[in-house]
C-alpha cells in the first residue's frame, strides 16, 4: 500500500470517511457529533482527507443563525478499485469509484484454470486492459479484490498461490474472499443509512453460500467457513452430494442439479453452455409459465427457503438479500417462496418479520462486492 494510503490505516480516519460516505454530505460539526471526536481532531483529519483529494467541499449548509457550515462529500472519481468474480465458466471484472459505483465492466468467458500461473497471467492481463480502456491510471487504484466460491478457491489455489503472484504481477494489493461475503460487503457499502446493520446474503451461483454482516462487520467464523450453507443437510436420506454426504442443499437445489433434472425430463434439448447458463434458459421458461420448468424451479426454491429458515433461526438477522447470477432470472420465484417460509417461521415463534430482497444486480453483486472489499480495507478498516 502506498505511503499516502498508509495515512488512512488509522481507524479514526477510515471512520470519518465512512461517516461522510454514509451521509452523502455533512459538516465538520456533524461529523464531530456523530463520531464523538473533538472538533480539533475532526478538523485535522478532514484536512488530511482534503489534501489526499479523497473528500471535497461542496458548498454550505442552510444557515441556522450562526456561522455557515461547509459541507463535505466523498470525491468519487479520486480513486478506484477493481473487482474480479471468478466462476467456473466466466470471469467478471468491474471497476468501482470511491462511492462504490460501477464505472466499468467486462466479462470473459474462459473456463477457470487450475494452473495458478496461467490464471494469474490471465487476470493480470485483463485487469491491465480494462484500466487502459477506461483511461484510469494504476496509481489511482487502491487494489484488486477477487471473489470466488470456497470450492473454486481450493481448486484454482486462488488464496494459496494466485493471490501473492497476482499482487506481484499487477503491482497492487490483492484481497481474496468468498463470493457470498463479497456480495454482502458490496451491498453494505452501497446501502443507504436506512439499511439494517445485521443482514445476510444468500448466494446462488455454481455453489451456494451465505455472507453475514453484523453491526457493519463481516462474520467469518473460526476457520472462515461461516456461511457454507450449500452443505447444510436438509434430507437425511436425500441424494448423494459431491462432498460425500446426503441431502445437502447443493445436491437438492443447485443450478446443476435443477438442469440435470430438466434434461432428464426432456427440457433443454439442444441447449449448450455452462450449468448456470442452461439454468438461465430453464428459468426463462419457468417465468413464461412453462409448467414443468416452473415445477423444477419451485422445487429448488422450496429447498433454498428451508435452508434460509435454518440460517434465520441461528443468526437472527433483519434482512436477507438474494445475490448471484442464478437469481437473475427466477429471483422473484425464489424470493416469494423464501418470504412465505420465513413468515410462517416468524409467525409461529412470535418473532419480528424478516425482510427478503433481491440484490439490485444479482449477476454482478460478487464482482462489485469484491471491489468494495478493497475500498472497505483501504478506507474503513474494521476489526
Ligand atoms: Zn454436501
Amino acid at each position: 500500500m502506498s505511503m499516502e494510503l498508509s495515512a488512512l490505516a488509522h481507524p479514526s480516519h477510515g471512520r470519518i470517511l465512512d461517516i461522510i460516505r454514509a451521509a452523502g454530505s455533512i459538516s465538520r460539526v456533524e461529523i464531530a457529533q456523530e463520531s464523538g471526536m473533538t472538533g480539533a481532531s475532526v478538523t485535522n483529519i478532514v484536512r488530511l482527507l482534503l489534501d489526499l483529494e479523497l473528500v471535497k467541499e461542496i458548498g454550505h449548509a442552510e444557515s441556522t443563525g450562526g456561522k455557515r457550515r461547509t459541507l463535505l462529500a466523498i470525491a468519487p472519481e479520486s480513486r478506484y478499485a477493481v473487482g474480479v468474480h471468478l466462476q467456473r465458466s466466466r470471469t467478471t471484472y468491474t471497476v468501482s469509484d470511491m462511492a462504490g459505483r460501477m464505472v466499468g465492466r467486462r466479462a470473459s468467458f474462459v473456463a477457470s484454470s487450475s494452473d495458478p500461473a496461467a490464471l494469474t497471467q490471465r487476470i493480470a492481463g485483463d485487469v491491465d486492459d480494462i484500466l487502459v480502456d477506461l483511461g484510469i491510471r494504476k496509481d489511482l487504484v487502491f487494489g484488486v479484490g477477487v471473489a470466488a466460491s470456497r470450492l473454486l478457491d481450493d481448486e484454482t489455489r486462488l488464496s494459496a498461490d494466485v493471490q501473492p503472484a497476482l499482487a506481484g504481477a499487477i503491482g497492487l494489493p490483492v484481497v481474496v474472499d468468498r463470493e457470498a461475503i463479497a456480495a454482502a460487503v458490496g451491498e453494505f457499502w452501497q446501502g443507504s443509512a436506512a439499511q439494517p446493520s445485521s443482514f445476510a446474503t444468500i448466494y446462488m451461483g455454481d455453489e451456494f453460500g451465505a455472507g453475514v454482516v453484523n453491526g457493519g462487520a463481516v462474520w467469518r467464523g473460526a476457520a472462515s467457513s461461516a456461511g457454507d450453507v450449500g452443505h447444510l443437510s436438509l434430507e437425511a436420506d436425500g441424494p448423494l452430494c459431491d462432498c460425500g454426504r446426503r441431502g445437502c442443499l447443493q445436491a437438492l437445489a443447485s443450478p446443476a442439479t435443477v438442469v440435470a433434472a430438466a434434461e432428464a425430463a426432456g427440457l433443454l434439448a439442444g441447449v449448450s453452455g455452462s450449468a448456470v447458463d442452461r439454468f438461465d434458459v430453464l428459468a426463462r421458461l419457468a417465468v413464461r409459465g412453462e409448467n414443468r420448468a416452473l415445477e423444477l424451479i419451485a422445487e429448488s426454491a422450496r429447498h433454498v427457503a428451508r435452508a434460509t429458515v435454518l440460517v434465520a433461526g441461528i443468526l437472527d438477522v433483519e434482512m436477507f438479500i438474494l445475490a448471484g447470477s442464478a437469481f437473475a432470472v427466477p429471483g422473484a420465484i425464489y424470493a416469494s417462496r423464501i418470504r412465505e417460509a420465513l413468515d410462517d417461521y416468524t409467525r409461529h415463534l412470535a418473532l419480528q418479520p424478516v425482510i427478503v430482497e433481491l440484490a439490485h444486480n444479482p449477476r454482478d453483486t460478487a464482482a462489485v462486492g469484491a471491489s468494495a472489499l478493497v475500498l472497505q480495507q483501504a478506507l474503513a478498516p474494521r476489526k
